[in-house]
Formats: C-alpha cells, sequence, structure tokens
C-alpha cells in the first residue's frame, strides 16, 4: 500500500471557538461556536455585516487577543498567542514613517548583511517595488505601503496570512490591483490565507472559499466554495453568478427560510 504524505504546515483549525465582550456590565456574545478548517496554502476569505465579529476572530486567530471556548492550531500546534509563524496585515500599513521602503521591510534585519539583503530584495521584487527602495512612506501611494507591509511579513515566512481589510482604505482601482498583486503573491509563496473583507468581488476574484458570517452574535452562516480557475474574469457570468450567490448567503435571514433552494 502507498502511503502518501500530506505536510500540515500551513493547515489552520479553529474548532468551536466562541467569545464574549463585556457590554454595559453584562457578558456580549460575539462570536458563537466558530468552525473552520483551512487546508495548507488555501485561500479563505470572511465576509459578512460590520460588527459580525470577523476582527475579532482575526485577532484571535492571530494570538492578538483571548477567546472564551474553543481550540485553535496552526500545523497541529495549539496558537498561544502571537508569533512569527502568523503574519498579521491590517488596515493601515503601520509603516515607520522615518524608515525607508528597504529598511520598513528589513526590519530588525540589518542591511549589510549579504543574506538579509538578498532576502529583502527578493521581496522588493515579488510585491513589485523596484525604484523605491529608498522612498519613505511619506513618499508613495497608499497601495505601494500596503505592498511594503506585506513585504514585510512575508519576510519572516509565516505559515498563515492574517489579513483584515487591507485594501479596505485604498480607492477602488487601486484596489482592484492589490487584489491582482496578493493573488500573484499567493501563487507564488503558497502561503494560507484569511482575509476578512466586506468588497464580495474581493471574495470570489481571491478565494477558494468563502466564509459568510452573520451577526449578533457572530456565526457562520455558510461556506461557499469558489470552483473558478484563476486569473478570473469579473465580468464572466460564471464570477457573477457567484457573486449573486454570496449576496444571497448575506442577505439571507434563516429564520424566515422555507426551503432555501439557492443554498449550495
Ligand atoms: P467586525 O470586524 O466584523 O466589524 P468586530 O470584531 O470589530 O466586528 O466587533 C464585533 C463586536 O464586538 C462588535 O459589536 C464590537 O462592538 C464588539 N467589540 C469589538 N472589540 C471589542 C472590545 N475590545 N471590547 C468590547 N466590545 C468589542
Ligand atoms: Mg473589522
Amino acid at each position: 500500500m502507498k502511503v502518501i504524505l500530506v505536510s500540515s504546515t500551513g493547515a489552520l483549525d479553529i474548532q468551536d471557538v466562541s467569545k464574549s465582550y463585556i457590554h454595559e456590565g453584562q457578558p456580549k456574545l460575539v462570536l458563537s461556536h466558530i468552525n473552520v478548517h483551512v487546508a495548507p496554502g488555501e485561500f479563505i476569505t470572511v465576509i459578512g455585516p460590520s460588527g459580525c465579529g470577523k476582527s475579532t476572530l482575526l485577532k484571535i486567530v492571530a494570538g492578538l487577543e483571548s477567546r472564551d471556548a474553543g481550540t485553535l492550531l496552526l500545523s497541529n500546534k495549539p496558537i498561544t498567542g502571537p508569533s512569527q509563524n502568523k503574519g498579521v496585515i491590517f488596515q493601515e500599513h503601520r509603516l515607520f514613517p522615518w524608515q525607508t521602503v528597504e529598511q520598513n521591510i528589513a526590519a530588525d534585519l540589518s542591511l549589510k548583511k549579504s543574506d538579509a539583503r538578498q532576502k529583502v530584495d527578493a521581496m522588493i521584487e515579488l510585491v513589485r517595488l523596484q525604484g523605491f527602495e529608498k522612498a519613505y512612506p511619506k513618499q508613495i501611494s497608499g497601495g505601494m505601503a500596503q505592498r511594503v507591509a506585506i513585504a514585510r511579513t512575508l519576510l519572516r515566512n509565516p505559515q498563515v496570512l492574517l489579513l483584515d481589510e487591507p485594501f479596505g482604505a485604498l480607492d477602488a482601482f487601486t484596489r482592484t490591483h492589490m487584489q491582482e498583486a496578493l493573488l500573484d503573491i499567493w501563487q507564488i509563496n503558497q502561503t494560507t490565507m484569511l482575509l476578512v473583507t466586506h468588497d464580495i468581488d474581493e471574495a470570489v476574484f481571491l478565494s477558494n472559499r468563502i466564509v459568510v458570517m452573520d451577526a449578533q452574535p457572530g456565526r457562520i452562516k455558510h461556506i461557499l466554495p469558489v470552483d473558478l480557475p484563476h486569473p478570473r474574469n469579473r465580468l464572466s457570468s460564471a464570477f457573477q453568478e457567484l457573486r449573486t450567490l454570496v449576496l444571497r448567503a448575506l442577505e439571507h435571514d434563516p429564520g424566515n427560510s422555507k426551503g432555501a433552494s439557492w443554498e449550495i
């Protein structure tokens, strides 16, 4: 019998995670029984209305926020706090304004060391920032700054990249461009991705599967697979059909359902 070993590196398990915050002296359930298994190298998008707990979930996975219940595993090992094997990207880029693009990417690495220099140069090439190495954050666009943040995080070779509405502050044109850039990076690097967004197009364009959440308490309504080959054509009818499916999953109120014929 042939034994096939499948690597678990980059697998992310979110098992029965719940979380409450104290609101006006009372515990308020913000995440209820969240279960998602993300395969190594998979691109998962989490979408849902404002306040449904997307950022809280991402912070819990990042080890930046505690949970009340549930288990979290990255590559089969318990997540106990922030670590270098989990990269986190927020909406605001959080670059150091007094450092250049290459210094921000290098962060604690010395650029004088040739192996560090090589790694930084490779990242600059990956995120297509050649020619901007010596620029300061205020001299580059928001999209470029976000690419610097992604490069800085990827340099640490994380097993999973956690992104919380990373392109939410960008104009529509730059956002589209950044989605293409992120797709490129994912296809080259094969890092497991967990991206929070409220942009349906972004979810359909990028993901292997879309986790649709609902609010009060934050919970998973549906997990929709996106079986479209890359590169995806936003104007194709298959893309539009999936877009409609996500929209209906978001709008659908299970309490009013009688048979929900659109479910997949
Ligand atoms: P989303 O990212 O989906 O918009 P959040 O995860 O930011 O949602 O918030 C989910 C809910 O938890 C909201 O009702 C929010 O007000 C509440 N919340 C988030 N962070 C805190 C906190 N630190 N303390 C109390 N309540 C919080
Ligand atoms: Mg949020």
